[in-house]
């Protein structure tokens, strides 16, 4: 709804945080449970960029070595590599998934579905913590017809919580918190 955001900053300053938030995401504290999701309508190019704890989507932090970690993180990227059915935007929007990007400090490339990365993946942090990074691209044929996109991250893996959500269009841009409960982003 229209009134989950709050207006916040001048468009400038939202998308220079929204750059420097890319740049500095990898050595934030991050809490679990709380996702990040950037979200950026530009044309007709509709990007989005998940930020999270790797244990609400794995259930752990390390890397993948026993089967059944390959098999949890194997699912993990099946689900995520089908953006489509995980970000549901509004059907007359005609959004279609162009590209998906998933990296781990923890995780080989391979495992999620990339390309070997050209060095060797480098290790989780110190403290034991990672995170996954993703970036799904879509291109809508109607950008301005996208009213909605339902955020389906909390039924597809159980350790969200929450989500906090910068978005930024052409026209407006805010901040949304989505829970189980309200999972979708009204785009103003
Ligand atoms: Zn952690």
């Amino acid at each position: 709804m229209y009134s989950h955001f709050r207006k916040t900053l001048p468009l400038a300053v939202a998308a220079a945080l929204l750059f420097s938030a890319a740049l500095v995401h990898a050595h934030e504290a991050h809490v679990h449970g709380v996702g990040k999701l950037d979200v950026a309508l530009d044309g007709q190019t509709l990007s989005l960029h998940l930020d999270s704890p790797l244990v609400n989507l794995v259930g752990f932090e390390h890397a993948a070595n026993s089967a059944k970690d390959k098999q949890a993180v194997q699912a993990m990227t099946n689900t995520l590599r089908n953006a489509g059915a995980v970000f549901v935007t509004s059907p007359s929007a005609e959004c279609k998934l162009n590209g998906v990007k998933l990296e781990s400090a923890a995780l080989d490339p391979a495992l999620l579905g990339e390309a070997a990365a050209a060095k060797p993946a480098a290790q989780a942090d110190h403290d034991g913590h990672a995170d996954l990074d993703a970036d799904f691209t879509f291109r809508c044929a109607h950008p301005e017809r996208l009213q909605k996109i339902e955020v389906r991250l909390f039924d597809a893996f159980k350790g969200f919580n929450s989500i906090d959500v910068q978005l930024v269009t052409g026209k407006r841009q805010g901040a949304a918190k989505l829970t189980p409960a309200a999972n979708s982003i009204t785009v103003p």
